[in-house]
Formats: C-alpha cells, structure tokens, sequence
C-alpha cells in the first residue's frame, strides 16, 4: 500500500482528525475509532512501517517504553481490572490496516473481549526440531 492511501498517515498528518491522547516526534496515541472495550487505545509511529518486520528495533524498542507509560495512565485513569497489548502483522493474524500500531486494550470483569486460543499439544521431538529451527533463525 501506498503511503498516501494508509489512513494512520491521514491520523498524523492531520487529514483525517483522531482523538489524541498524546504525540512526541515519532509516536502519536489515539483513541481506536471502534473500541474493543472503554479506553482501547492506539500507538502509532509517525513514520510509515508496515508491520513489526518492517519496523527498526529501537524505533520498536522506545514504542514500548512509551506503551508501558500509557498503560499505566490508563490503569490510573480507568481502574481497569486488566490490559492486553496487542499487535497485529498480516490479514491472517487480524491486521486491518497495514501501517504499525500496537493496541492497548483495558480489561473489565464481564467484558466481551476475546483473546484467547485452542491449545495443542506436541510431541518432544516435534518441540524440539521446531526450537533449533528458530534458534538457527536468530
Ligand atoms: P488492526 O486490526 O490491528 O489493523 O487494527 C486496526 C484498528 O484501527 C482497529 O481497531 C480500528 O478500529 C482502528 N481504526 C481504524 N480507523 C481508525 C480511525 N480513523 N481512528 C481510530 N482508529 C481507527
Ligand atoms: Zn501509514
């Protein structure tokens, strides 16, 4: 995609209003347009970046310092009972828009968010091919 056509672009130059919370030089953090639950928000990097293998490291590095700041002012402000941090890469996985954002997503008792996966089992032998696989991959 384009960058011109990315609408997290729009939210950061100004075409496309958002409700912001903060922004510095290179992260804005908005508000989500359809919440999954009271005070989901947004961290957006003003740069353009696909997903979290187009992202450079420290840039991904410092988005998390600023997410843990966040968090906690959301815990104060909200007194939510919980927090999933949530971050998105392919349509598989449930990405929608394909400029980097990482979702911060306060949790209630009773609410109706659902994260949560079937689990499986695995063989030792298949766990443990699939270890060095990835090891070999770092
Ligand atoms: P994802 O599915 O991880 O790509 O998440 C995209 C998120 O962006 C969804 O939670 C949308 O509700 C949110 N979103 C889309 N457009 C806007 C917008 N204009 N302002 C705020 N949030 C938006
Ligand atoms: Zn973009």
């Amino acid at each position: 995609m384009k960058k011109e056509d990315c609408i997290f672009c729009k939210i950061i130059s100004g075409d496309i209003p958002s409700n912001t919370i903060y922004e510095n030089s290179e992260f804005k953090v908005i508000m989500d347009i359809a919440p999954a639950s009271k005070g989901h928000v947004l961290i957006i990097p003003k740069e353009h970046y696909a997903n979290i293998y187009d992202i450079d490291v420290e840039t991904a590095g410092r988005l998390f310092q600023l997410a843990t700041v966040v968090a906690r002012a959301l815990k104060k402000a909200l007194n939510c009972d919980g927090m999933n941090i949530l971050q998105n890469n392919g349509l598989i996985a449930g990405q929608t828009v394909f400029h980097f954002h990482m979702h911060l997503i306060p949790r209630y008792e009773g609410d109706t968010v659902t994260v949560k996966w079937e689990e499986h089992s695995m063989e030792a032998a298949d766990m443990e091919q699939l270890r060095k696989e990835i090891c070999d991959a770092l």
